[in-house]
């Protein structure tokens, strides 16, 4: 099998076909269409193994995660998913792991609409790099930029259990068996907040996928809306599983944990009203951990009143937990 095999045996067959995709695999390049009057939203995440994903995870979580990845950054700008092309380089010719893979893959397209138009295919060292494209109306886009002083701030589902789930997967954690299995869930088939991050539109001030842990992510924004903010440590939702692990782990995984693509975003005092209508529609939790202050800096303040410093800010490739 050969490189052109591979593209038509599992690229040019594809469970989406799009009526925006003009010309789609097999010319030199993709020809789509954006609806009038929207902006096209561009993304991509380059996943390389052993170093993002454990490299004996099996292929169809590597599938999932790969776009996962990507359709949480269009969910994190309110945008409508809709193209996305492929850059893939891998050791050898796998037909179990391409199948593998491609099930992953396409099972999430399948489910958020986004039709593979595109990519290269090369021999190396396992890489799978994914460039999303989406749109949003015109000036609708969600940015880190527009948190303001009294905004409350938001966190979509859990937080931290992608982390232990890792720490876990590589011995350094001691989990009860009822709860592995959820933890390596979240760590392997993280759910992208597309729904959410559609809604918000009109109604956050600021957004952002966390994909290095709060804290970082939750900076990000902070840094270039030009404020501050206050996170009460008791308010961060933790899952059974986390909880079940708290005394042991803390606040850190929570806080500085990596991959859990969730969404934390601000909301005006202004729009809490028709925040409050559209939860209703949303499809997981959505909790309030804090709210932006004036004071640059991020406060994140325990159960007496103090002020709390996490080990670390920001996931780190090579830090133990
Ligand atoms: P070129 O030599 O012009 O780059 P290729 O032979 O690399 O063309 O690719 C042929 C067609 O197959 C192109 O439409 C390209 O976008 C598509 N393609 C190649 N690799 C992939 C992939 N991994 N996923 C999706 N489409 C791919
Ligand atoms: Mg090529």
């Amino acid at each position: 099998m050969n490189e052109f095999d591979i593209i038509r045996r599992y690229f040019a067959r594809q469970p989406v076909t799009r009526e925006d995709v003009h010309l789609g695999i097999g010319d030199d390049a993709a020809v789509v269409e954006v609806p009038a009057d929207h902006e096209l939203v561009i993304s991509s995440d380059l996943l390389i193994g052993g170093v993002h994903f454990p490299a004996d995870t099996h292929p169809a979580a590597i599938g999932h995660k790969a776009l996962a990845v990507n359709l949480s950054d269009m969910a994190a700008m309110g945008a409508t998913p809709s193209w996305m092309m492929l850059n893939l380089s891998l050791p050898e010719i796998n037909i179990a792991w391409m199948e593998g893979f491609t099930t992953g893959l396409f099972g999430l397209a399948q489910k958020y609409d986004v039709q593979l138009i595109g990519g290269d295919t090369t021999r190396g060292p396992l890489t799978i790099g994914i460039q999303i494209h989406g749109w949003v109306a015109r000036g609708q886009a969600l940015t880190r930029s527009g948190a303001r002083v009294g905004d409350r701030i938001y966190a979509t589902g859990t937080l931290g259990d992608a982390a232990l789930g890792l720490a876990q997967h590589y011995g350094r954690l001691a989990v009860d068996p009822e709860h592995v299995g959820a933890l390596q869930r979240r760590l392997e088939r993280p759910t992208p907040r597309i729904a959410i991050g559609q809604a918000l539109r009109g109604i956050a001030s600021a957004c952002i996928d966390i994909s290095d842990g709060l804290a970082a992510d939750l900076g990000h924004v902070l840094e270039a809306s030009g404020v501050g903010a206050r996170v009460t440590l008791e308010r961060l939702p933790l899952s059974p599983a986390y909880e079940s692990l708290h005394a042991q782990v803390g606040w850190d995984p929570a806080l500085s944990g990596g991959d859990d693509y969730e969404l934390c975003f601000t909301v005006p005092a202004a729009q809490q009203k028709l925040f409050a209508q559209r939860l209703h529609d949303f499809d997981c939790s959505v909790t309030p951990i804090g709210e932006i202050e004036a004071q640059p800096g991020l406060r994140l303040i325990d159960t007496r009143g103090q002020e709390y410093h996490p080990q670390r800010v920001g996931f780190d490739h090579f830090a133990e937990l």
